[in-house]
C-alpha cells in the first residue's frame, strides 16, 4: 500500500503534503492526494481521467494502478508533442 493513501486517511489539517509530479522532466509539485500537477492532468484525455477517478473512488486498486500509469504516459506523450511544437521540432523542416 502506498503512503499516498494513508496520507488521505489522516486528514488532520496542517501543512499540505506535496510530492513531485510523476511526469518525467516536470519540475512542478502536486498535492499528496493528487496524481500529478494540474498542468499535466489537463493533458490527460478525459476518458482516462474518468477511469482513474472511478477506480479511485471505488478503491479498486487493481484497476487504479494501470489506469494511473496510462494517465502518466498520456501526459508525458502530450508534453513531448507540445515541446516539439514549441521548439520547432521535426515540423520546422516543413517551413523550409
Ligand atoms: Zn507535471
Amino acid at each position: 500500500m502506498s503512503p499516498a493513501f494513508n496520507a488521505k486517511a489522516q486528514g488532520r489539517g496542517g501543512a499540505k503534503e506535496t510530492k513531485p509530479c510523476p511526469v518525467p522532466g516536470c519540475p512542478a509539485e502536486r498535492e499528496g492526494t493528487k496524481l500529478m500537477c494540474l498542468t499535466h492532468w489537463r493533458l490527460v484525455p478525459i476518458s482516462i481521467q474518468r477511469e482513474v477517478w472511478s477506480y479511485w473512488r471505488n478503491r479498486n486498486m487493481a484497476e487504479y494502478w494501470p489506469a494511473r500509469s496510462r494517465a502518466i504516459d498520456a501526459a508525458a506523450a502530450a508534453e513531448l508533442a507540445k515541446r516539439n511544437l514549441n521548439s520547432g521540432g521535426p515540423q520546422a523542416e516543413l517551413k523550409i
